[in-house]
């Protein structure tokens, strides 16, 4: 069986609009039997609030099994432990993690600090998680995205306060994200074998098909790379542009 996994964010929607051609050409793999991953680095939303939404965009029912967020890394990783977690991240996203039976707490309590995305960054909630890996509490974040697309242009993502704290500790944070082992690891244990990659961003979701050993397509309806665009296998417009490669070989 063929198995791809497509990027949303600016590969199959921005912001709350899908791209142009993207329900037409999904409905065509589907239809050929080709299984499809959702996969994002986006932690703002749920996991089921990502389904939603890709439900209600696409008019199709998604299997949320088949919806990998940094989120669900972070439940598979830790579903057999409570930490003592502090969260730098949206009420939301400390919510969530709540209902996963962590117990979010302070810095001080803290055995692990996460690192999501806010609305508004708070600089002195930032040097007070710096002060406190320096003297040796663990850090992880959800991912490394400097930026992400809306259809209002690009905002600042995750990745702009890892980098921060990265810079003024010359460490490297470990991420739950797409470019990590933790998100290609949790294919490879659960042996669902990619075959192909869709995204936009080189950093991310071409590194994630590298690190699986998957043909990669970068498409350039998303954001603008900073990385060599060349890295990835084959450069495409858009997602349905994918669909040509994906039929002839199945
Ligand atoms: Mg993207």
């Amino acid at each position: 069986m063929t198995i791809i996994a497509t990027d949303l964010d600016g590969t199959i929607y921005k912001g709350h609009t899908l791209i142009d051609g993207v329900k037409k050409g999904l409905l065509k793999i589907i239809n050929e039997g080709i299984e499809i991953y959702y996969t994002t680095n986006n932690s703002s939303q749920s996991p089921n609030e990502i389904k939603d939404k890709l439900e209600n965009l696409l008019q199709l029912d998604i299997d949320i099994s088949k919806v990998i967020t940094p989120l669900v890394i972070f439940q598979n990783l830790y579903s057999d432990k409570k930490l003592n977690i502090y969260i730098y991240g949206s009420d939301n996203l400390k919510k969530y993690i709540k209902n996963l039976n962590m117990n979010v707490t302070s810095l001080e309590n803290a055995e692990v600090i996460l690192i999501g995305r806010k609305e508004e960054n708070n600089n002195s909630e930032i040097n007070k998680i710096i002060k406190n890996v320096s003297s040796g509490k663990n850090i992880m974040c959800l991912n490394k995205d400097l930026t992400f697309p809306t259809e209002f242009g690009e905002k600042a993502g995750n990745g702009a306060v890892v980098k921060i704290i990265e810079d003024e500790l010359s460490i490297i944070i470990p991420t739950l994200g797409k470019s990590g082992n933790h998100y290609s690891s949790y294919f490879i244990q659960n042996k669902i074998t990619v075959n192909f990659v869709i995204g936009d961003r080189v950093d991310t979701d071409i590194i994630f098909g590298k690190n699986l050993n998957a043909k990669t397509f970068l498409v350039s309806s998303g954001i603008k790379n900073y990385l060599d665009v060349n890295i990835a296998d084959i450069q495409l417009n858009k997602f349905s542009d994918v669909v040509s490669f994906l039929t002839k070989q199945s």
